[in-house]
């Protein structure tokens, strides 16, 4: 049996060369980070050989009493991750990723053509949560069911939770759906459970982006409002690629939600779970328990505020004017060149961010914004200081974009990133191997 360098020297080179980017990069995709070596040696162990249908005690195979163990474990931790009693909450720890646990929920609460409401995608939902066009239905999740998204007060950047009611009041969803991808604030999930419970319907939050925070308690806690609580688990809780659902055990509305959601997992959407995944997902909920994992998130948090801070100094639109969390949307438009250009030139210094919606968009093909997270640099060691270094490149980078014909050598920015690319920069230790 021979090491990936012997047996495939081609895919061994692709690796190579995809660690080298993502160790010099500026790494500030909101939904990205960089997972512990622990993690990835858990996700590349022998347990990726195991087939386990089912739950633990209840296998389709044999030889499962390890991975018994093991999913007990997961399950175990990722309760006392989030503060959960296991009397009142259970957990899946078997979803593939965010979007197919998402879909396992809407399978287990609803009947084909049940209506449900989200955010709108071009005011920060995600996909998942049933995103479509006037011409098309874009996601399954508007395939499959009724979608009528809510959207944000476009002159504060918050959610408008009294369109939400008296949409909601209307169209009678079953389903109401909180969480987002490009939302730089908390929800607001007493006013959502209010409306939720008017119209008789279930409230799920999508804590995806925000896990890691919910987890160390430095945003607000949606399972104190919740019935359902879906996450993704390589964003900001820093795990391997997987998706996890909570569900309360009482039943609601009549339902059974832990044989409901089981039940939707396996058989209903997935056959046998990645336990290579769950193994690395224990060990990251293992570490989402300690002090330090309590002082990165909050450290994530300042970080996104000192970003923030220097590029509203800069003159900056902020959408929101600011943000709770580890994201911010920046909105370009004033400044007259879009999200998709200013994404690529900070690309070609480096600095790896994305192109997103911000509302008002006419078009979605070229977003008038770029969305900024901190979670991963704050993994690399970033503080404040960093943080406000960054905001400054970035603002050269769009001044570039700006201005096409300035000579770019001896820019500040070339320079950092010679710094950042040399074998000086003590950064690049901290980055698993
Ligand atoms: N939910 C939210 C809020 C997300 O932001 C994402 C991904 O970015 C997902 C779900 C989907 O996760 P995945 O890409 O793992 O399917």
């Amino acid at each position: 049996d021979h090491g990936l360098n012997e047996a495939d020297p081609e895919v061994c080179a692709i690796i190579y060369k995809e660690k080298q980017r993502q160790m010099k990069s500026l790494e500030l995709i909101a939904s990205e980070n960089f997972t512990s070596r622990a993690v990835m040696e858990a996700v590349g162990s022998c347990l990726t050989n195991k087939y386990s249908e089912g739950l633990p005690g209840k296998r389709y195979y044999g030889g499962n009493e390890f991975i018994d163990e093991l999913e007990t474990l997961c399950q175990k931790r990722a309760l006392a991750a989030f503060h959960l009693d296991g009397k009142k909450w259970g957990v899946n720890v078997q979803p593939l990723s965010g979007s197919p646990a998402n879909f396992e929920v809407y399978t287990a609460l609803l009947n084909p053509h049940d209506r449900i409401m989200g955010l709108d995608l071009p005011h920060g939902g995600h996909l998942s949560h049933g995103f479509m066009t006037p011409k098309r239905r874009v996601s399954g999740t508007s395939i499959y069911f009724e979608s009528m998204p809510y959207r944000l007060d476009e002159s504060t950047g918050l959610v408008d939770y009294d369109m939400l009611e008296k949409t909601a009041n209307l169209f009678r969803p079953k389903l109401i759906i909180a969480g987002a991808s490009a939302y730089p604030r908390d929800f607001d999930y007493p006013r959502m459970r209010k409306i939720a419970d008017g119209v008789g319907a279930f409230l799920m939050m999508d804590m995806a982006h925000i896990s890691g925070l919910v987890a160390a308690s430095v945003v607000a806690d949606p399972f104190e409002y919740c019935d359902i609580v879906t996450t993704t688990t390589h964003k900001s809780l820093r795990g391997p690629r997987g998706g996890m659902i909570f569900f309360k055990k009482d039943s609601v509305l009549g339902v059974d939600l832990e044989s409901a959601i089981n039940n939707a997992v396996f058989p209903g959407l997935q056959g046998g779970p990645h336990n290579h995944t769950i193994g690395g997902l224990s060990v990251c909920l293992k570490h989402a328990q300690s002090p330090e994992f309590k002082a990165y998130q909050n450290q994530v948090v300042s970080n996104c505020r000192a970003l923030a801070g220097r590029l509203i100094e800069l003159g900056y639109n902020l959408v929101s004017g600011g943000s709770d969390n580890h994201l911010i949307l920046v909105d370009l438009r004033p400044l007259g060149i879009d999200g998709a250009r200013a994404e690529k030139i900070l690309d070609m210094a480096s600095i790896t961010l994305n192109k997103n919606s911000v509302p008002g968009d006419k078009s979605a093909l070229v977003p008038g914004g770029i969305r900024i997270g901190s979670p991963a640099m704050t993994t690399r060691g970033f503080s404040e200081k960093e943080f406000i270094a960054t905001a400054d490149f970035i603002h050269e980078g769009v001044q570039l974009s700006l201005e096409a014909k300035k000579s770019v050598s001896g820019s500040k920015l070339l320079d950092f990133m010679k710094f950042v690319t040399s074998p000086d920069f003590s950064l690049i230790d901290r980055v698993s191997d």
